[in-house]
């Protein structure tokens, strides 16, 4: 059976020319980075390229520009870094629908001594920037708020954040892991201090991540050891995935313009087919403000995961607004934080494209979903007032 493949947001494929530049940094040229010999030489100087390329995706300056092991480590070293270089501040800002990255790192913060502020967002999923320069204060050491949402692809407005923000002497730093390769993100002339990147949501492999660290700005190392990455992040490198995500940068460098109308042309095919084919359903987050390749749908009265499951058994992949977790279905904390009715949030499932989709493939889903639908329609267990109870036939 194809796969038909709707959950880019989770991850991407790899892209075959990533595959290719990888391949020999699995083979033969195996030397390492630190060594002094030539041999290790050459791939300390393909590492310098990748960082180049990394850079240009966001028009930064390559030394401003660390590898970590995933968009998470990026994320954690981040606070760290406002913790550690400035130990008498305590306040530490964010919104409610972060990324567990970053929402569960200020969870042990808080736990630790730190006041963290959650920002709340408005039911299109949107902050408020003068809520948000209303709760700084004097022992604030850093604001963190996401680039965009990967549950509902809407986009928060950084750069005007970052800008109000600056010669407050308040680090800002953003997790851009969603929104990095699919909208332009353009870090030079702004007041972002730290910004978080990931290989896998851009067609380079799982286990590689980067942090961009403006120049002048304090850094405290996470993962302390060795000297590589100019003493910043120590540890041996992940050689073929740091030279695989500098070709999933310039990829995405050149073909972002076209990607972003070509993929949101079928992103909205998608969500306009399955508005007016089933009933009852609805779009989750500010559609004007959004990642072109998502879009989170609500199919009221139904479990997502039950929804999930009949995608799977035609070889679709998408994700659920609601988690497994315990034995029990754990409500999105995005969509709650939102305030969509449960019945909706239960209901939500979130489609992400790639480059990669095909105008078949989304057919292939409009096709089917109204039939799984109304299917499980039939059994739900709740009624279509929301209230809970098996439904009379
Ligand atoms: N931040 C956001 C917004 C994400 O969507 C993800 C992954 O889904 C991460 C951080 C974590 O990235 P990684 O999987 O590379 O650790």
């Amino acid at each position: 059976m194809s796969i038909t493949y709707l959950d880019s947001n989770a991850t991407t494929q790899t892209a075959p020319e990533v595959l290719e530049a990888m391949r020999p940094f699995l083979a033969d040229l195996y030397g390492n980075p630190s060594s002094m010999h030539t041999f290790g030489g050459q791939v300390h100087r393909r590492i310098e390229e990748a960082r180049s390329q990394v850079a240009r995706l966001i028009n930064a300056d390559p030394a401003e520009i660390i590898f970590t092991s995933c968009g998470t480590e990026s994320d954690n070293t981040a606070l760290m870094t406002a913790v550690e270089t400035n130990p008498r501040k305590k306040h530490i800002i964010t919104t409610r629908v972060e990324h567990p990255a970053v929402l569960n790192f200020c969870h042990h913060l808080g736990r630790k001594g730190f006041r963290i502020t959650y920002l709340p967002v408005g039911g299109n999923g949107e902050i408020d920037p003068d809520l948000l320069l209303k709760s700084v204060d004097d022992e604030t050491t850093l604001v963190s708020v996401m680039y965009a949402n990967n549950e509902t692809g809407v986009i928060f407005p950084i750069e005007e954040i970052a800008g109000r923000l600056a010669d407050r002497g308040i680090m800002f730093h953003t997790d851009a892991v969603q929104a990095v390769g699919k909208i332009p993100v353009n870090v030079r002339d702004t007041s972002i201090d730290m910004l978080s990147l990931s290989g896998h949501k851009i067609h380079a492999p799982k286990g590689i991540g980067a942090l961009y660290v403006r120049k002048g700005r304090r850094f405290h190392s996470y993962i302390i050891g060795g000297h590589q990455e100019h003493g910043r992040r120590a540890g041996t490198e992940n050689v073929a995935s740091i030279i695989g995500f500098g070709k999933a940068a310039e990829l995405a460098l050149t073909t972002l313009e076209e990607e972003k109308t070509s993929v949101s042309r079928l992103r909205d095919r998608l969500e306009q087919g399955l508005l007016a084919s089933c009933p009852d359903a609805r779009v989750n987050g500010d559609t004007a403000h959004r990642l072109p390749n998502t879009t989170n749908i609500s199919f009221e009265y139904i479990e997502g995961e039950a929804i999930l499951l009949r995608l799977d058994e035609y070889g679709i992949c998408a994700s659920s607004g609601s988690a497994c977790s315990s034995g029990s279905l754990e409500p999105s904390h995005v969509l709650r934080a939102m305030g969509i009715p449960y019945t909706a949030v239960h209901g939500s499932i979130r489609f992400s494209l790639s480059r990669y989709t095909t105008e078949q493939e989304i057919d292939r889903v409009i096709g089917l979903m109204p039939g799984i639908v109304k299917e499980l329609r039939e059994l739900s267990p709740f009624g279509r007032d929301g209230v809970t109870g098996p439904k009379q036939k």
